[in-house]
């Protein structure tokens, strides 16, 4: 198994079985102690499977993740196999309108937490600011007063050993309370545990292309109106400022809910990309696509395969997973949403010497989902023939089908399997050639990526191919390396140095052919202005994305990516 260094060390750190701080597994081991907990899956639904059979199955997963063609969410890698067993990274939890149910959320996002998954909250049910407690004869203090609870509960928690908690606070743009959640994080400081979305709605998005008012309720009662493109304006300002609140759409959020009659979707995990209902969870894993080149195009049969096997994995995954909490287990065991993504684009698109910011990206990047759409939903229909179809299918627009899985694809964020991988994460253009990366708790890591340094070591002296990596890693652009032959130059293009529009073009693409939302981060340059971040929106919009995240550069302080060296 090759790894690399920094893979050694995030696997090291957080990974692998540990006895008195020390570990007691090498990451094969932990390979294997994965691909044996999800193999023994098959033998629950299979009681007659021989341990040579079980084995045969414990040897293909080992290799699909070992071969780097897939990896599950860290959860699954981190707890499989394990008396912990939680191996789901998304959860949506409701918050009731109580102050019993407001806690009983905060209590059971701790449990989450503690075994590294992350949670997404609708603060929408909770009654406005200085609305009447019934109870005390007192005033109620309003979402964004208890957003500060949950955010201290976090951080208290600190995942014990895992990972840190992260947790999605989204409220309606409807909601009296608006404008102080659009502000609530204005400060880099506060609430540091979340991230922030505003969930626009039809409705809104309509007033604002009209230049109206819109209302602003709660429980059916109208609190007053603001003006639609004002609101707009607000969190566009504020999303320029430093890259909060995102967007999210809710009416198509709901118009991709696959089982409407159990729920409205009001929220998502921490990222974005995982739409849920209360109480759900989704376990996530990701292709990598960098993987699937042979012979300077894209490897259909490898990708047809590796997808099947990696959905089996993960409907494989909800059967041996603890559940933090009965309810939890209830609505997962009913749905088994599975979230199938990529990892590596950017490094598929290098070998294939295609420049992110073409026409030829992106319709490849909208074949290649809807490749693995098929596909996945192809292994979801061979799995409920022998599995039977997820319980609530009647409840479901797949009503009198069969199907295994009420969802079957999601591009996460790929933060950290990326880079156990040694690929480019999610679908996002590679930051820097060679970067410095501040992850867990302050240590920072230098990369150089694989594919570039395969190119520049193919064709220069070892000299002259340090040369050029310490250039890069100290911020020069691969522009401006002239001994790089133009077209090639072009190719090893960096997300600052790709047009806004495009990276929204990329997500659009790839929305296409997913059944959840797509992880992106629109990257700005520091000079980018309002009108560029309220134009990317616009076009989110019109493009039918689910939602936008976007960042600009040097706009907070402590930055997870910084381009060159800084250390
Ligand atoms: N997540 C979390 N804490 C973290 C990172 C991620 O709870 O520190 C959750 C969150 O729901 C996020 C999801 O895991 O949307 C997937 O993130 P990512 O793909 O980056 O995770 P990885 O599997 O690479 O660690």
């Amino acid at each position: 198994m090759e790894l690399t260094n920094n893979a050694r060390i995030i696997l090291e750190k957080r990974y692998l079985k540990k006895e008195n701080g020390v570990p007691v597994e090498t990451p094969e081991e932990m390979f294997m102690r994965v691909a044996r907990a999800v193999a023994g899956a098959e033998k629950i639904f299979n009681p007659s499977l021989t341990d040579v059979e079980i084995e045969e199955y414990t040897r293909r997963f080992y290799n699909l993740m070992t071969g780097w063609d897939f990896l599950p969410n860290s959860p699954t890698l981190m707890n499989a196999g394990r008396e912990l067993g939680q191996l789901s990274a998304c959860f949506v939890l409701p918050v009731e309108d109580s102050m019993e149910a407001i806690f009983t959320a905060v209590k059971d996002a701790a449990l989450i937490h503690k075994s590294g998954g992350g949670t997404g909250f609708s603060f929408s049910r909770l009654r406005p600011k200085n609305s009447p407690v019934r109870s005390t004869g007192g005033i109620a203090s309003g979402p964004v007063s208890f957003m500060k609870v949950f955010n201290a509960a976090t951080e208290a928690i600190k995942q014990g050993g895992t990972r840190r908690g992260a947790n999605m606070g989204i409220l309606r743009v409807d909601h009296p309370d608006i404008l102080e959640f659009i502000r609530c994080k204005e400060n880099n400081n506060e609430l540091t545990n979340f991230n922030i979305s505003v969930g626009l709605t039809k409705e809104f998005m309509e007033a604002v292309a009209r230049d109206e008012e819109y209302e602003l309720k709660f429980a059916g009662k109208v609190y007053g109106k603001l003006k639609a493109r004002q609101v707009f304006e607000e969190i566009v300002d504020h999303a320029w400022a430093n890259g909060e609140p995102g967007i999210i759409f809710l009416d198509r959020l709901n118009e991709g809910n696959p089982t409407p009659e159990l729920g409205e979707i009001e929220a998502t995990n921490p990222c974005g990309e995982q739409p849920l209902l209360p109480y759900e969870a989704c376990n996530l894993g990701s292709v990598n696509l960098a993987n699937m080149v042979s012979g300077g195009g894209v490897d259909w049969d490898k990708l047809a395969e590796t997808v099947y096997w990696s959905v089996r994995f993960l409907d494989n995954v909800i059967e041996i997973n603890e559940f933090p909490l009965e309810k939890i287990k209830t609505m997962v065991m009913g749905n088994r949403k599975i979230g199938l993504g990529v990892m590596g684009w950017a490094d598929m698109l290098f070998r294939l010497r295609i420049p992110y910011d073409t026409e030829e990206a992106v319709e490849l990047g909208r074949r290649v989902m809807a490749f693995i759409q098929k596909e996945a939903r192809q292994a979801s229909r061979k799995l409920a023939a022998e599995r039977g179809s997820f319980p609530n299918i009647d409840k479901s627009i797949y009503r009198g089908q069969k199907l295994r899985n009420a969802t079957c694809t999601t591009i996460a964020p790929t933060g950290t399997i990326s880079m156990i991988a040694g690929t480019s994460s999610g679908i996002e253009p590679v930051f820097a050639l060679a970067y410095t990366k501040n992850v867990l708790d302050g240590e920072s890591l230098i990369e150089v990526d694989p594919v570039f340094r395969a190119y520049i070591e193919e064709n220069f002296a070892p000299e002259k191919a340090n040369l050029i990596f310490q250039q890069i890693a100290a911020g020069k652009s691969v522009r401006e390396i002239e001994e790089i032959p133009p077209d090639i130059r072009r190719v090893f293009t960096t997300a600052l140095e790709i047009a806004p529009e495009w990276h929204i073009r990329m997500q659009a693409a790839f929305q296409e052919g997913t059944d959840n939302a797509v992880s992106k981060t629109v990257n700005f340059p520091s000079s980018a202005t309002k009108e560029d971040v309220r134009r990317v929106y616009e076009l989110a919009y019109k493009l039918g994305c689910k939602g936008v995240t976007v960042y600009r550069s040097g706009s907070r302080e402590q930055e997870v990516l910084i381009s060159g060296t800084q250390n």
